[in-house]
């Protein structure tokens, strides 16, 4: 016999916890489980910490787990809605700025450890920018870093237990089905529960589990787009102009041979390059301590170019993890680097080139040849992208530079919602990286917010 709940919130990511947070708030005495397919936060370890090598954990410590996939983020808290997803499309700006509020009172109730910095819009950047065909992004934004944004969840999920959530680790949901008046869930641990009322917040980690539940349950899906390229490490010098700033440049650029949108972002003053593991798949991906005691001589972002399909293909997901799978082939299980210089000299970049490198790559990946991997259109774009930067940040196109590959970053179910509660069926809500809506802390956490009033009534 199953234990029943009034919500089950599947997922331990900001969204969840911010959707446990508002419930237990709105409806007193609520029952609600969390469960999350990673562990608790406290045993979240990767062990590539020791040699900066993935050894492809089965859950992934960095991507899953209590948390979610910010926990070891760099906690850049973005205090709008100009980027990080389409939660102001969806409700309206200034609703969408209500609940980001709300999440920033909820972590600054939680975070002990001082109060973070907040970075200001800059109007002399952004016409730098303009002036080189670039185009800043620009918001406020707040930065608690990674062990400040660690301490705050910790406090948050501790605080959750307290007021009667259970929390349960291990436990990945494997399948929703309907029964007469609510929801039987089961596990791939054997368990199973039940709940009239489900969020699911699974992040960007569970979008099969999604695809799998929309396809079950017969909701429509829209065709989404990938972001594919690579993570990019530098001196941090190169970047201080910005970074000193505004914390973290988010530039577009509409590139010049195939007129595609390539960005940079995902910006880490002062930080590490990491890998993480996607369901065997391992990518590129970077953040930065507060510490300045943990700060590198290095700074690292994404460029990720844009590609949305259009008919008859609709899986941008797959292709993304097949590119991403070939650069672990030739990678030999890890993601590649390369010098610049050595990308546009049409050579690999070896170890020998790599060990006189200025530039000390702050990840232990492969010394190889990422243009064996990426195709031509996306390749091209990021070259592009790399030289356009170079005008406002001169040494950004360095032969230095290093390019780790691959990054992706998966968008593709986009499902269509019964209304703007965000249900997809009757009483299962979607919120969070997963709704293929949002792609950032403060709008998964303002979206877990405002479906847990929804169903609140408030
Ligand atoms: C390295 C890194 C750095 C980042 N830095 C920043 C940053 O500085 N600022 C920012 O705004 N954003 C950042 N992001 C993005 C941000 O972390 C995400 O946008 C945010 O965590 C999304 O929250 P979420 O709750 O929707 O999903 P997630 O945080 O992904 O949480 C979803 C959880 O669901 C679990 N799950 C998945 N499927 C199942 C299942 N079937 N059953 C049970 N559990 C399941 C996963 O294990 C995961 O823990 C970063 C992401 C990464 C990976």
């Amino acid at each position: 016999m199953s234990v029943k709940y009034d919500v089950a919130i599947i997922g331990g990511g900001i969204g969840g916890l911010m959707a446990a947070y508002r419930l237990h708030k709105n409806i007193p005495g609520i029952k609600t489980v969390i469960t999350e397919r990673g562990n608790t936060l406290e045993n979240r370890h990767c062990p590539a910490g020791k040699n900066n090598t993935c050894v492809h954990c089965k859950h992934c410590s960095i991507t899953s787990g209590f948390a979610g996939a910010g926990a070891f983020s760099d906690g850049k808290f973005n205090l709008g809605t100009a980027y990080g997803g389409t939660l102001g499309e969806e409700l309206g700006d200034d609703t969408a700025n209500r609940y980001i509020n709300e999440v920033d009172e909820v972590l600054k109730t939680y975070c002990t450890s001082g109060e973070p910095k907040v970075y200001m819009s800059n109007e002399e950047l952004k016409l730098k920018c303009l002036q080189n065909n670039l185009r800043l992004l620009d918001m406020n934004v707040k930065h608690l870093g990674t062990d400040k944004n660690y301490l705050t969840m910790q406090n948050l999920i501790k605080a959750l237990g307290e007021m009667g959530t259970d929390l349960l680790a291990f436990y990945d949901c494997d399948k929703i089905e309907k029964t007469g008046d609510g929801y039987l869930l089961r596990y791939k641990n054997g368990e199973t529960i039940e709940a009239d009322k489900i969020i699911i917040a699974t992040g960007r980690g569970g979008a099969n589990f999604v695809a799998d539940f929309c396809r079950d349950f017969g909701v429509k899906t829209r065709s989404n787009y990938v972001d594919i390229g690579v993570r990019v490490e530098m001196k941090d010098i190169i970047w201080k102009e910005f970074s000193d700033r505004i914390y973290e440049p988010k530039i577009l650029y509409k590139t010049k041979t195939f007129e595609d949108r390539c960005r940079m972002f995902c910006f880490n003053k002062g930080g590490l390059v990491s890998a993480e593991n996607n369901h065997g798949i391992i990518t590129a991906n970077g953040h930065s301590f507060a510490d300045p005691d943990r700060k590198t001589e290095n700074c690292n972002f994404a460029i990720l170019s844009s590609i949305r399909f259009t008919e008859p293909f609709n899986q941008p997901t797959e292709y993304a993890e097949s590119i991403s799978r070939l650069a672990n082939m030739i990678g030999k299980g890890n993601v590649l680097v390369q010098r610049f210089g050595d990308l546009i000299r049409g050579r690999r970049t070896n170890e020998h080139r790599l060990g006189q490198n200025t530039v000390i790559p702050t990840l232990k990946a492969t010394a190889g040849d990422i243009s064996l991997v990426l195709p031509h259109r996306i390749l091209t774009n990021i070259i592009e992208t790399i030289y356009a930067l170079d005008r406002v940040a001169p040494g950004t196109a360095n032969d230095d530079t290093l390019l780790y590959g691959c990054e992706s970053k998966y968008y593709s179910i986009r499902p269509v919602f019964l209304n703007d509660k965000f249900e997809l069926v009757d009483n299962v809500y979607i919120i969070g990286d997963g709704s293929g809506i949002c792609r950032g802390l403060s709008q998964s956490g303002a979206m877990g917010i405002y479906v847990a009033d929804c169903i609140a009534g408030v």
